[in-house]
């Protein structure tokens, strides 16, 4: 027919920045869509990219066909394809790569190899169907590829000489292998997460199966696969086996209905009535609009969030909730869930793909018009979407830290801003960015500024650590006042909270003789001594080695631990107090999402008197029973040479803190530090976000950092030290003299000057304009391109979190 679109233009996973033009077989030109997933040939490989647009123009030279539509719905909307481009653009990364962090649904395709026919395979398969040789093995291989593709290990099995017939079969260029996708088994989920229902009886099933239907079969309904392995011998294995035969139907049950302690919905306090109020009425006029709700640590924010939801919710829109990495707990996820039954969708990076798929698919059908989901979750395909709110919108979680390096809160904004939404930005400490675009009037503040039902905010006191040295000439790790304090605690059955923001035991190892640090072989980086892995460690590659007994430099037997990091003080507080219950929680004593929650649960419990851990104590949790939160060195951080040092020393502090007397009890926080005159301390023992703000935005004005001009922070890297370098110097000289509006700083050798093996130069760009940052960025990149760089060498990473 005329008009018919024969071309699309499909965006590729690839480093060439640039959509590439295929024809459409004629089967699928009526299909193909914009924001669909093909296969499309690319040289040699076969890659999945996704449709940009269908159109009729030819293009100049040879053609190609896309192999295979991957969905017939399209996996991205409109209002996410032009998301998506804005990110390419803004974060300066490559579409394809982008497009393709967006479409969760890749997790549905496994690794493994998954052959198709070829335009002309196709041909010669019909050809066959005429009639020919049944035995033939090449023959039947075309003939079942004729349905659909079929991954390697199926037909392998099937067809007899497999191996060597597929082969020759690509030689031939009759069928084309494409190497991530095979079909996901959809019964890879654990038995507790499943549900089973009775569909059909059949013959000669071995025992197990068969004792599984009766039992099924006596009690209808769905039922949890780990509560009927109680009763049923082999049920979870007989179950998957009976889901293959289609007698029995299994579905992956969403995560965790009635996990978490109930909480009945609280009349809302005056402050946050007051919130409350202007958000419901921005969401009456359907208008983008971005709020900050700074609430101190236990003003009840989350009772705001929920009426937002619910208030979006009745006028037929949905919402999007995002929160920190490690913020999505059973007990967060479990209000939404009792809030808003059946609605809710959860997607959390700690799914497996199967998981995250089906809840994907759930919010796409309009089935959960609530979404509570960590970063990523910033694309999911909610339709209608009025509300956005994003949790602790100062945390660095938000920040991905490969291509493309975007900020979910930023991109949440972006994407209210395209959908007519209202976000809501909230934090006890919000980023100094957030804050100051409520004074510019690009945001609205809303404040809360008293906990609930006026506890008090904790009394917080900063012990000198140096003054301790001199009262008692020892380099103890525990001041004389924090013993006190936790004793109390053990003799009141009140919990502790006790925090170091470095793991590891000792942060490095020394040689006293002659002073020589044990380095990683593939950063420049000192190791850290992991004592239950007797090994030294590398916090960057994960490189470990054992501890030398001599000195590798100058032999002598001296070898010396230092400095602290939270497994000593685990240890040492065993000492201290040999009948303590002691739990620690940080990434070396769990072993996954499961392990972090059953810790929590425990000490949430009272099955622990002290909690000891890094940062990850320090979020959201609401534990009332403890009434002392301690930070064993709040110094920790605060020398690093980057602009957020202070910032993000402020916050960890402020959200420690916030941990201590959250229930009827009030709270003492002790703050040990070498550092007590510093402001970020200071600001912080006073709780005084205000301060705080003052004195920080006043550096960031005078040295004209963020969120007073645009950062990007350009690192040229590589193995080979004297190319990378000569590489670096080449991409400054592109921005010499310095383009206008622009101030470069470096290049220089990165404050991690080598990182796996990668010698790191460093630039950065400061602009008081984004327009004029980006077009900056576009020809350092071109510039790239045109060198034939390796895509690896050059990164980008436009407001970066940190410049380390
Ligand atoms: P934040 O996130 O601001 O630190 P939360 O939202 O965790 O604080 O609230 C702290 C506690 O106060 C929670 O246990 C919550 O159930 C309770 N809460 C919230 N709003 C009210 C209210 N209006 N009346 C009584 N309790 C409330
Ligand atoms: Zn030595
Ligand atoms: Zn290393």
């Amino acid at each position: 027919m005329p008009g018919d679109p024969l071309y699309c233009d499909v965006s590729l996973p690839v480093p060439l920045d640039q959509p590439f033009t295929y024809g459409m077989p004629e089967t699928l030109r009526h299909r193909v869509q914009p924001g669909c997933r093909v296969l499309a040939p690319f040289g040699t490989r076969t890659l999945t990219g996704l449709v940009l647009k269908t159109h009729t123009d030819p293009p100049s030279g040879t053609v190609r066909e896309i192999l295979r539509l991957l969905d017939e719905e399209p996996a991205l909307d409109d209002e996410l394809l032009q998301l998506g481009k804005w990110i390419a653009d803004f974060y300066c990364a490559p579409l394809g790569e982008t497009l393709r962090a967006m479409t969760p649904l890749a997790g549905e395709i496994r690794r493994g190899k998954v052959y198709s026919l070829t335009k002309q395979g196709r041909d010669v398969a019909r050809q066959l169907h005429l009639g020919s040789d049944e035995a033939d093995p090449a023959a039947s291989a075309l003939r079942m590829l004729d349905t659909r593709p079929l991954s390697a290990s199926y037909l392998k099995q099937k067809i007899q000489n497999g191996a060597a017939v597929l082969k020759s079969l690509e030689k031939k260029g009759f069928i084309a292998a494409e190497d991530v996708a095979a079909e996901r088994d959809p019964l890879r989920a654990s038995a507790e997460r499943l549900r089973i229902e009775f569909v059909g009886r059949a013959e000669k099933l071995p025992k197990a199966e068969r004792e599984l239907l009766s039992y099924l079969e006596l009690h209808p309904g769905s039922h949890n696969l780990a509560e009927v392995e109680a009763f049923v011998a082999k049920a979870s294995t007989a179950a998957r086996s009976l889901a293959r035969k289609e007698l029995v139907r299994l579905t992956v049950e969403a995560m965790a209905e009635n996990h978490g302690p109930i909480r009945t919905p609280h009349p809302l306090n005056p402050q946050q009535q007051a919130a409350f109020d202007c958000i419901r009425a921005a969401l009456d006029r359907k208008q983008y609009r971005t709020f900050l709700l700074q609430g101190v640590t236990g003003s009840g924010k989350t009772e705001v969030y929920l009426n937002a939801i619910e208030a979006a919710l009745a006028l037929g829109r949905s919402a999007l909730m995002l929160v920190p990495e490690i913020g999505l707990t059973p007990a967060v996820a479990g209000q939404f869930y009792q809030r808003f039954p059946k609605r809710v969708a959860i997607l959390h990076s700690a799914f497996n793909d199967n998981e995250r798929a089906q809840e994907w698919r759930r919010i796409r059908s309009g089935e959960a018009a609530v979404v509570v989901a960590t970063r990523s979750g910033v694309f999911a395909p909610v339709s209608n979407l009025g509300l956005i709110i994003v949790d602790e919108e100062h945390d660095q979680s938000y920040k991905q830290q490969e291509t493309p390096r975007y900020h979910g809160r930023d991109v949440a904004v972006m994407r209210a801003h395209q959908a007519g939404a209202v976000v809501v930005l909230g934090s006890a400490t919000p980023s100094l960015e957030s804050r100051y675009n409520t004074e510019s009037g690009k945001y609205t503040l809303l404040e809360l500024t008293q906990r609930i039902e006026r506890r008090p905010m904790p009394q917080v006191e900063l012990i000198d650590m140096r003054q301790e040295f001199l009262e008692t000439r020892k380099h103890a790790t525990f001041s004389r006042a924090l013993i006190d304090a936790v004793t109390a605690r053990l003799d009141n059955g009140e919990q502790s909270m006790l925090l170091l923001n470095r793991r590891g035991f000792s942060s490095f190892v020394a040689c006293r003789a002659c002073g020589e640090r044990v380095e990683c072989a593939n950063c420049s980086v000192t190791l850290t001594y992991h004592r239950r892995d007797r090994r030294m460690l590398c916090h960057y590659c994960n490189y470990s080695e054992r501890v030398p007994e001599r000195c590798p430099k100058c032999d002598s037997e001296y070898i010396q631990f230092m400095g602290l990091g939270s497994e000593r003080v685990e240890a040492e507080l065993n000492g201290a107090f040999p009948k303590a219950r002691i739990a620690r929680l940080d990434r070396d004593a769990i072993n996954g999402k499961r392990d972090y929650e059953t810790i929590l649960a425990g000490f949430r419990d009272g099955d622990y008197d002290i909690l000891v851990g890094t940062q990850m104590i320090a979020k959201g949790h609401d534990i009332p029973n403890v009434t002392l939160v301690g930070i064993v060195s709040a110094d920790v951080g605060l020398g690093l040479p980057d602009f957020r040092a202070a910032e993000r020393t402020f916050q960890l502090l402020t959200q420690a803190g916030g941990r201590a007397g959250r229930g009827e009890t009030p709270g003492i926080v002790l703050i040990q530090t070498i550092n007590p005159d510093h402001y970020a301390i200071q600001c912080a023992a006073a709780q005084d976000y205000q301060a705080f703000y003052e004195k920080e935005i006043h550096f960031r004005r005078a040295l004209n950092y963020p969120p007073f001009a645009a950062l990007a922070n350009i690192i040229v890297q590589g193995r080979d030290e004297e190319e990378a370098l000569s590489r670096s110097a080449a991409l400054g000289r592109v921005l010499q003299p310095s383009p206008e509006g622009i101030r470069v700083m470096g290049p220089a050798a990165a404050a991690m000057a080598r990182i796996k093996n990668e010698y790191r130069f460093q630039m950065l760009l400061k602009s008081a304009t984004r327009k004029r940052l980006n077009q900056v960025l576009g020809d350092l990149r071109r510039f790239a391109a045109a060198e034939k760089w390796n895509p690896t060498s050059l990164v980008i990473d436009v407001d970066p979190m940190t410049l380390l």
